[in-house]
């Protein structure tokens, strides 16, 4: 009897064990990712919302007053008008893709700061630096592509001015609960020319000129360009809800 269970409990072992080792075991079906497709002349995947494809600023408004934005447009990409103030999209997001591609002027004029100053806020308040950095030195976490005195970015991968640049950011929003308070960080990864120079770095909270880094309750909020006072220009703006 006791022979007869020991064999018994061999087979079932050996059963099972031949199971797992079979391919088929750990192979997920389901769910099945869903199909984007990528446009082959413009780059653009198929699930994308474009905010700015060259042609008008629709999808844009003054970030102060919500009127219409005033920066001007020509040979497909939108500039900086100075004194016209941060635009900001009409549309809110949360955790998103972006693509955008800038360029500081071909002109230089000034240095450190002052030089091709613009930049992108995720959600209203957490800012990629974008700085003309190229042989311009600044303080190094607030040069181009830095979170702004946040987070250094690992290289500077600058082109000369006047050429076009690109940022893809990966952006996690932070989460906040009922009480008001904070439950997860946000967190960035940004690639500047296709090369990586953030590695999804901690938000430590909002993006401040002076002083310590802020975490006020807020939802999904708009992407906002800054109007620095420098003619920086943009194209090809487009971003994925993740
Ligand atoms: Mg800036």
């Amino acid at each position: 009897m006791r022979i007869l269970f020991l064999n018994c409990f061999c087979f079932l072992f050996l059963f099972a064990h031949g199971q797992i080792l079979k391919p088929e075991a750990t192979e997920i079906w389901s769910p099945a990712p869903r199909v984007v497709e990528v446009d082959q002349q413009a780059k653009i995947p198929s699930d994308a919302i474009v905010l700015f494809d060259g042609k008008d600023l629709s999808q844009w408004e003054n970030r102060w007053n919500g009127e219409e934005a005033q920066w001007s447009i020509q040979d497909k990409h939108m500039t900086v008008v100075a004194g016209t103030g941060d635009i900001k999209t009409k549309e809110k997001f949360g955790s998103c893709q972006l693509h955008i591609e800038w360029r500081a002027p071909h002109e230089v004029n000034g240095e450190s700061q002052g030089r091709g100053n613009s930049g992108v806020f995720l959600q209203e308040r957490y800012e990629v630096q974008i700085l003309d950095n190229y042989k311009n030195r600044t303080y190094s976490n607030g040069q181009a592509a830095s979170i702004y005195k946040q987070h250094i970015p690992l290289v500077n991968a600058c082109q000369p001015p006047g050429e076009w640049q690109s940022y893809d950011i990966i952006f996690t929003a932070p989460r906040f609960n009922q009480d008001s308070l904070k439950i997860s960080s946000g967190y960035v990864t940004v690639l500047h020319n296709g090369v990586l120079v953030q590695n999804h770095v901690e938000l430590y909270g909002s993006t401040e000129y002076i002083g310590i880094p802020k975490n006020i309750m807020h939802g999904d909020a708009s992407i906002v360009l800054q109007d620095h006072g420098n003619p920086v220009s943009f194209r090809n703006i487009w971003v994925r809800r993740l």
